[in-house]
């Protein structure tokens, strides 16, 4: 099984990676393996499964990943957070993806369940940063570790300099990548980047974009982000509100846009929140000359 780093470095063209989150019924199940099978000629980089808060939830990532890592070609990368977790659990969880031949482990702090703006209070037995938990991952066995990155700062952070100055504590604790939250335009993404590459740090980082096939994709990139969606961007989309086969094109071309200024920028890949769905990232990584002859033919 290999490790995303390998599979970025050792690419000699940028890559696409998708992010799915766990299914909460049997019908999600079915959308959501439909997907992963779709998506499977397409030579991924590698598939990732968010953690939920919840124990089942959690469950059923530990077991998606796992299926991800047994039942396909594809390279499995499993989120974990520090939520309501004490490092006892953690370690079991951890464990649990080894034993699932899981790699790959994107570590986040979580949000607190229910309201995630909330006060953030950690478990008396758990962590409180992600950093720590990037610590604990790679004490525990082989893992190529990521982290998340915030172009426009974490919300509760203070400043953009000082959210970056924690995003370079992860890579030193041992983290191998970063994969940005959602943003609007290539210069958010690009002066992230610089502020890493000023402080002497050249790990690796993935933009992450969402295809905005409909308004209500563009509200939820919009609450990810945490920032106003760009009222040139708007102009664009608004014309099409009473439209969503018009809508969903335009938001396309903007998703498309934006990853090829980035990949021109030099990216070596191009992470896509999916929402499940394989359709509108299958259409913008092959006009983006992202998948390989045979999966564009088909
Ligand atoms: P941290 O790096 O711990 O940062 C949290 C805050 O503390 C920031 O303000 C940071 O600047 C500050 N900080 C960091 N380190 C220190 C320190 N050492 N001392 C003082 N302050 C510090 N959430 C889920 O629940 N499940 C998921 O699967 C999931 N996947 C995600 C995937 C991606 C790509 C991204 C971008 C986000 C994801 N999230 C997920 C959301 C994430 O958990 C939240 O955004 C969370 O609020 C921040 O997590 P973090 O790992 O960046 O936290």
């Amino acid at each position: 099984m290999k490790t995303v780093t390998e599979r970025i470095c050792c690419s000699d063209r940028p890559l696409f990676s998708v992010e799915f989150f766990p299914p909460r019924d049997a019908d999600d199940e079915q959308v959501l393996w439909r997907s992963i099978r779709d998506l499977e000629g397409f030579d991924p980089a590698f598939v990732s499964v968010t953690y939920g808060a919840g124990g089942s939830s959690r469950d059923r990532t530990i077991r998606t990943t796992g299926r991800v890592a047994t039942e396909t070609s594809l390279v499995p990368m499993a989120h974990l957070t520090a939520v309501e977790h004490s490092v006892a659990e953690l370690r079991h969880v951890i464990g649990a993806y080894a034993a699932a031949g899981v790699r790959n482990v994107l570590v986040v702090r979580g949000d607190p369940p229910g309201d995630p703006n909330g006060e953030w209070i950690p478990h008396p037995d758990g962590l409180t940063y992600a950093e720590e938990l990037v610590t604990l991952v790679r004490s525990l066995g082989d893992f190529c570790v990521g982290v998340a990155a915030f172009p426009y700062g974490h919300p509760r952070s203070s400043d953009v300099d000082t959210d970056t100055d924690y995003l370079v504590r992860k890579f030193r604790a041992g983290a191998e990548f970063a994969i940005a939250q959602l943003f609007f335009e290539a210069e958010d993404f690009l002066r992230l980047r610089d502020r890493v590459e000023a402080r002497g740090c050249d790990a690796t980082l993935l933009p992450g974009l969402m295809p905005f096939t409909t308004p209500k994709s563009v509200a939820k990139a919009i609450e990810l982000s945490g920032a106003p969606f760009p009222p040139a961007l708007a102009a664009r989309l608004e014309p099409f509100a009473g439209d969503p086969a018009a809508f969903r094109a335009a938001g396309i071309d903007l998703v498309t846009e934006l990853g090829a200024r980035l990949l021109a920028e030099g990216v070596p890949g191009l992470h896509f929140y999916t929402l499940n769905r394989a359709k509108a990232t299958k259409e913008v990584v092959v006009r983006l000359g992202l998948a390989p002859e045979q999966a564009r033919a088909a």
